[in-house]
């Protein structure tokens, strides 16, 4: 009989919930991917570097090219530099750069800080090498960081803290005092940052994303670990990278090379073409933002409390003024008696806490999303 590694871990929530979403023929606003097809540009451009013969393996770290433009456009948006030869990796998107740094670093025994709710990836990862996870819980109901708390977790043992700004499921974005705050803190200890910024470019209401990358004490141990298939709306491509100092970058790929080796190429030739186009990604948050202003002023005719996602493309909502009903019950009511699917928040914590949050998708199109809200509309609690 096998033993399982990973006992306590089923299928994901979003397979779950997206394979219910389509069983029952609901609106799936669960699982985060965009509900609308990327530029057809972009698909123009695989397909050119298909047909000229770029099919064979790509270099291990990812094709030159597109090492290149991406260290160029971290340098233009953050002002960072990175050697795209020696500190920017190509990955089989950020769940692989995630695993490759948690892998990189951590050891049987060590801890790791993960502050909860969380993305479900990090955990097992964590575990997978034989590290301890020490959940630390964000404040409630904007999902900031308290320090204190990730101080008292701190004890000798800590390997790592793996962060994510903008934040999945909050919506939460860190200032440059978490920065400060994070920095103060580690600065002295063998600590390591795994950084997942897969939502970098969609942030709301004129305010900046504050990569770790731009503090200098915390670019000198962080893994900054991104994903094009957000900001390209091709979340089916799982292209992402890794950007990390020579020396970190230098053991992550170590690992990358036994977990992928090298990622899809006429995928890195197309994206790295893509890239020379800023307004790509500069023009994403006020895409973004008409779908979430859209989304949050219909939600107020709904029985929901929320305050609208500072960033990422995800709203969280409550109820637990309304209805003492579990959150993951309410989600499957919904999606088979209401036909909407969403995505119960209590499964981003590791004691399954239900603080009364559910989680929707908003990337979609503004009918899709209507037509939810319309649904929405006639929720009931008993
Ligand atoms: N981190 C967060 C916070 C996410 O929401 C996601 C998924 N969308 C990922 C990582 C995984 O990204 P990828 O699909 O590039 O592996
Ligand atoms: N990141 C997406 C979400 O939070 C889902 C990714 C996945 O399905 N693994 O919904």
């Amino acid at each position: 009989m096998i033993e399982s590694k990973l006992p306590q871990v089923g299928t994901t929530i979003f397979t779950v919930m997206s394979k219910m979403a389509s069983d029952y023929g609901a609106i799936n606003l669960s699982q985060g991917f965009p509900g609308f097809d990327c530029d057809p540009h972009l698909v123009a451009l695989v397909n050119k570097y298909m047909k000229t013969g770029h099919n064979q393996y790509a270099p291990m770290s990812g094709v030159p090219v597109f090492r290149e433009i991406l260290a160029e456009k971290t340098s233009s948006v953050y002002g960072v530099q990175y050697d795209p030869e020696e500190e920017v990796t190509i990955v089989s998107g950020a769940t692989e750069a995630l695993y490759a740094a948690v892998t990189a670093v951590v050891r049987p025994g060590d801890e790791v800080i993960l502050l909860e709710p969380n993305y479900d990836s990090y955990a097992p990862a964590v575990e997978l090498n034989g590290g301890m996870p020490i959940y630390v819980s964000l404040n409630l109901p904007d999902f900031s960081i308290d320090w204190n708390k990730v101080e008292e977790a701190i004890t000798e043992r800590t390997k790592a803290i793996m962060v994510n700004t903008p934040h999945n499921p909050g919506g939460y974005v860190w200032t440059k005092a978490d920065l400060d705050n994070l920095a103060a803190l580690i600065q002295d200890e063998e600590i390591f940052v795994i950084s997942d910024e897969v939502y970098e470019h969609i942030v709301f209401d004129g305010n900046q994303h504050h990569s770790l990358m731009t503090h200098p004490v915390l670019k000198a141990r962080t893994f900054v670990c991104g994903s094009f298939g957000k900001t390209y709306h091709v979340t089916g491509w799982k292209i992402g990278y890794c950007l990390a100092p020579k020396e970190l970058t230098r053991e992550f790929r170590k690992v990358h090379q036994f977990i992928t080796f090298s990622s899809a190429t006429p995928l890195q030739y197309a994206l790295a073409e893509y890239l020379k186009e800023p307004a790509h990604y500069l023009d994403l948050p006020k895409f973004y933002q008409i779908k979430r202003d859209f989304f949050c002023a219909g939600l107020q005719s709904t029985p929901f409390k929320f305050t609208p996602a500072q960033g990422s493309f995800f709203q969280t909502v409550g109820y637990g003024h309304l209805s003492d009903e579990s959150d993951f019950d309410l989600a499957v009511r919904m999606t088979q008696q209401l036909g909407v699917a969403c995505i119960p928040v209590s499964v981003f914590y590791k004691e399954k806490t239900d603080h009364k949050l559910i989680r929707f998708c908003f990337a979609k199109e503004e009918d899709e999303l209507e037509q939810a809200l319309e649904r929405l509309r006639r929720l009931k609690f008993e």
